[in-house]
């Protein structure tokens, strides 16, 4: 024990406690970790709640309570490492912008801006549209495609996997491009000695045997946007003429999943006011059509929008994810996955330890290319003049980025550095932010309550499995989360 050390004064560090099944935890904040607490480190806490303590003052305390007295010194020690506590000095440091030139990962291509469907909410065609498409091209053609592949060859250097997500718009209505991208980029990734994967969106209307065939012969995940039942489903999933779309794409859907043998299927559910019954829509996506996993995400949208889900609305999402995430729990002990994709994607991220600087992948490991082969933050911001980030053609345009990644910074975010959250959700969604402030820096300060009892409801899940099946943890170690 240095001199140095007896001069210290300690405090908690910053830490979320909560309870899993009997088992208490702590998650770090400034680290993005978990820590299980034993009873010698809730007799520390206990020792310094609501104060300070000096050295001196704090060992004699530990004594009293038990330990020995070079155990009390090297467990404080060992605390001060784990920054269960924190000096003056060792505040551990903020989370640091991630350079400009940071390896780019996903690109994803947008095939077309056009959609065979007239879905109300679409932030791509509705009222709180970002795109500025007029006077563009509405297909993506071969050269843009194969220069994008080009430039995610280029500015992944170092990265062994890379992949390319193709979206729309309706991604199947400019397949023949999907095709020939699949076929350039393997080869030129195969040259290059890297993997490339490949993984799509679609609304599931123009599958084909044809297509399930080659799309399962080579290995690329879908993801279909299927809001529930046929009466939830074709409220705002409809065509032109008002028709709506589950008839079409059930029996479709059922073919993809039977015939589609590489790649689990996943079904991404746009929850809207009056389609937030989260368990019926589950259960119908899960055992009556039968996909693998099933993700749930608000419609993002000005809260003036009819469809917008309001307080109440959120309040009943959240009981209903409680109880699929009591589910998910149950299975995870007996070793069984259950398909709530919310709360793997959680708990992916907590296994990984991380500890965002910005929300997501937006502008940094990801990066959008609309039909133009204009380069956007994300699939969501492509075809928008105002957030363009460059062109495939002569490459990002660095200043723009700068500007794009400093303002979703967490450090921009002030209003998130008290937060407990902040390692996981960093402010939330760009695009969202856009929408809803204006600003793709502005924080998304109307579902702080909501994101922290969720993330409280993924760290119990993840405490009570880490305690009594940590084993099941273990896929979670490579899992990207589900966008
Ligand atoms: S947006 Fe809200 S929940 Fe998210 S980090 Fe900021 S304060 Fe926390
Ligand atoms: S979270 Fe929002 S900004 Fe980030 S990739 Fe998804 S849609 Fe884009």
């Amino acid at each position: 024990m240095t001199a140095t050390a007896e001069a210290a004064v300690y405090r908690l560090g910053e830490f979320h406690s909560f309870d899993a099944r009997g088992e208490r935890f702590l998650y770090l904040v400034p680290a993005g970790a978990i820590f299980q607490v034993d009873e010698a480190v809730g007799a520390l806490i206990d020792c310094l709640s609501g104060s300070e303590s000096p050295h001196d003052q704090l060992i004699e305390n530990l004594i009293s309570r038990g330990l020995e007295a070079d155990d009390a010194k090297q467990f404080v020690t060992e605390m001060v490492h784990a920054n269960v506590i924190v000096t003056g000095r060792n505040v551990p440091e903020p989370v640091q912008t991630p350079p400009a030139d940071f390896p780019l990962q996903t690109l994803v291509l947008n095939l077309t801006n056009q959609c065979n469907l007239s879905c109300q909410y679409c932030y791509e065609f509705g009222a709180d549209k970002v795109a500025t498409p007029e006077g563009k091209p509405k297909f993506m053609d071969f050269e843009t495609a194969k220069a994008s592949v080009d430039f995610l060859l280029q500015q992944s250097a170092g990265r062994r996997s890379i992949h390319v997500t193709f979206f729309g718009g309706e991604t199947l209505m400019n397949f023949p491009l999907l095709k020939q991208v699949v076929t350039y980029a393997s080869q030129q990734a195969a040259d290059n000695g890297r993997h490339i994967d490949f993984s799509l969106t679609t609304n599931a209307t123009l599958l084909t045997p044809a297509i399930i065939e080659f799309l399962s012969a080579n290995r690329i995940g879908v993801t279909v946007s299927m809001d529930g039942t046929k009466e939830m489903h074709d409220k705002l999933r409809v065509f032109a003429n008002g028709r709506g779309s589950y008839d079409i794409i059930a029996p479709k859907v059922r073919e993809l999943i039977q015939n589609h043998r590489t790649r689990p299927i996943a079904a991404r559910v746009t929850l809207t006011s009056g389609v937030t019954d989260v368990v019926k829509i589950f259960r119908h996506l899960k055992q009556d059509l039968g996909f693998h996993e099933v993700g749930f995400a608000p419609v993002t949208t000005s809260p003036n929008q009819l469809y917008a889900i309001n307080q109440t609305g959120m309040n009943g999402v959240l009981e209903q994810f409680h109880v699929l995430a009591d589910e998910y729990l149950e299975f995870a002990l007996r070793g069984e996955a259950h398909g709530f994709s919310n709360v793997s994607d959680t708990l992916a991220e907590l296994c990984q330890g991380v500890n965002k600087s910005h929300p997501c992948g937006a502008g940094l490991g990801l990066l959008g290319v609309g039909p133009s082969g204009d380069i956007a933050p994300c699939h969501r911001f492509v075809d928008s003049d105002v957030h363009a980030l460059g062109h495939i053609s002569t490459g990002i345009n660095r200043e723009k980025q700068a500007d794009f990644l400093k303002r979703g910074h967490i450090d921009s975010k002030y209003d998130c550095h008290t937060c407990w959250a902040r390692p996981l959700c960093a402010g939330g969604c760009h695009h969202e932010a856009f929408v809803r402030y204006g600003d793709t820096g502005h924080p998304n300060l109307h579902y702080c309550d909501w994101i922290r009892d969720w993330t409280n409801t993924c760290l119990e899940i993840y405490g009570a499995i880490a305690a009594r099946n940590p084993g099941f943890l273990e896929q979670f170690a490579e899992r990207k989360a589900s966008s």
